[in-house]
């Protein structure tokens, strides 16, 4: 993989641009809609992953099922021109490209917190002796209640039964070392490690095959929220042998607010059909779903784990963003990204100041787009001094600002053109 020496960076605005003019992915920011600042201008939007743009796709396909509802009704379910009835299919081959998976290994669903549940009914199987549940320090707290609240109503206590991995004294982000020697120590009690794939708050990128390696070895289940992994790093779930995987649309697959999200569960589970899970209609054998029998009969596969009928209007946004992830593929979308974050970095650093601090891993491999900037004293003014000035980017309390530059429509120029507002705020 392509990365960039950062002796060959330089700070000017020229040198931004001369890196936009090379970059062959740039036409496609043209195909989403930026959202404009005060002066009527194109804001700099480093919030991909919170909430991805809007492709210029989504209108059409939106208005195709609107008009097909309007027009064909009950029947649309299968004369609309995409037939509702079978509608999960069209995500399918999408989706298993761009988590380096199987197409039977994937089915977009619901929404991430419930899909977390659903694999945890699944998957978390504890035992008197093997209950616990591992997740890292600062996860997202819906992921913290949800895995809680799991340890709960299987009657252990979160005291005994949640793990949270912390990094060391004085350090920001947690040592893969520390967490082989986790695993070496206590991974016979363990019964999932739950972590993030990207940790949404330090941007730390885990190394998936590695702990699914050596905690499988050892007994565990292993799956990983990717809500900031998917769209932004290079996946390969089967390969890497992971158990599950679930994750949101709306961050970097741009398929709009509450999206329809995703859920991978490896085929070695997929296959079994006697599988502990919640059932629902949907997730019956297609060919005789209609025929409404009161006995079921798993789909095999991850289609095997649905419940209801699929929410057209909230999984339409994402056939059409797909699209533009199959045309480019995740390799070339990387090879962007870590140049275009390499170049954030580099920029960040030449700023002469000790009132910030990169708190994200500087390997790339231990990152994706994001990178989360300490502020010396929470002060949050200086979030406020770049919204003002038509920044759109995220403030995490206590004290982090997080900014992620998407490959897909962002450029080096507005790389450029933050770092230089964030400069101004820090001198001010
Ligand atoms: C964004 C995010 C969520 C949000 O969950 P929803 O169910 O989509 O509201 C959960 N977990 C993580 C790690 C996230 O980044």
């Amino acid at each position: 993989m392509e990365t960039i020496a950062e002796t060959t960076f330089e700070n000017t605005l020229e040198f931004a641009k001369s890196l936009d003019k090379s970059d062959e992915l740039r036409n496609y920011r043209n195909e989403f809609y930026i959202p404009k600042n005060k002066d009527g201008q194109d804001s700099i939007y480093l919030c991909g992953n919170s909430l991805g743009l809007q492709p210029k796709g989504v209108d059409s396909i939106m208005h195709q099922e609107l008009a097909d509802w309007k027009e064909l009704g009950v029947e649309g379910h299968v004369h609309a021109k995409n037939p509702w009835v079978s509608y999960e299919e069209l995500l399918t081959e999408g989706l298993a490209n761009v988590v380096g998976a199987k197409p039977s290994e994937v089915v977009a669903m619901n929404t991430l917190s419930v899909n977390l549940h659903l694999m945890m009914a699944s998957f978390y199987r504890p035992t008197k002796e093997r209950f616990k549940i591992v997740i890292e320090e600062s996860a997202f707290p819906s992921d913290q209640y949800a895995v809680e609240s799991q340890i709960k109503f299987h009657g252990f206590d979160p005291k005994d039964g949640l793990v949270i991995l912390k990094p060391r004294e004085g350090n920001n982000y947690i040592l893969q070392a520390d967490i082989d020697q986790f695993i070496e120590d206590e991974g016979n009690s363990v019964a999932l490690f739950m972590l993030s794939g990207v940790n949404y708050y330090t941007g730390q990128v885990f190394n998936m095959k590695h702990i699914a390696e050596l905690a499988q070895k050892k007994g565990c289940k292993v799956g990983f929220d990717l809500a900031h992994g998917v769209g932004n790093l290079n996946l390969k779930l089967h390969d890497w042998n992971i158990d599950f995987a679930v994750w949101c649309s709306y961050k970097y697959l741009n398929s709009g607010p509450g999206a329809v999200a995703g859920c991978f569960v490896h085929e070695r589970h997929g296959n079994d059909p006697d599988l502990p899970r919640f059932a629902g209609w949907w997730g019956h054998n297609k060919e005789r779903r209609f025929l409404m029998e009161p006995e079921f009969e798993p789909i095999l596969g991850a289609e095997g784990w649905q419940l209801s009928n699929v929410p057209i209007f909230s999984s339409a946004p994402l056939v059409e963003s797909l699209k533009l992830f199959e045309e480019v593929g995740m390799e070339k979308l990387n090879q962007k990204s870590s140049k275009l974050t390499g170049y954030l970095d580099f920029l960040i650093n030449e700023i002469p100041t000790d009132r910030i601090e990169i708190i994200t891993p500087k390997d790339p491999s231990e990152r994706g787009c994001q990178l989360s900037i300490r502020v010396k004293n929470a002060d949050k003014s200086l979030y406020e001094y770049i919204s003002n000035q038509g920044v759109i980017c995220d403030w995490r309390e206590p004290d982090v600002i997080r900014v992620a530059p998407v490959p897909f429509y962002n450029s080096f120029e507005d790389v450029f053109r933050f770092v230089d507002l964030l400069k101004r705020g820090i001198n001010q």
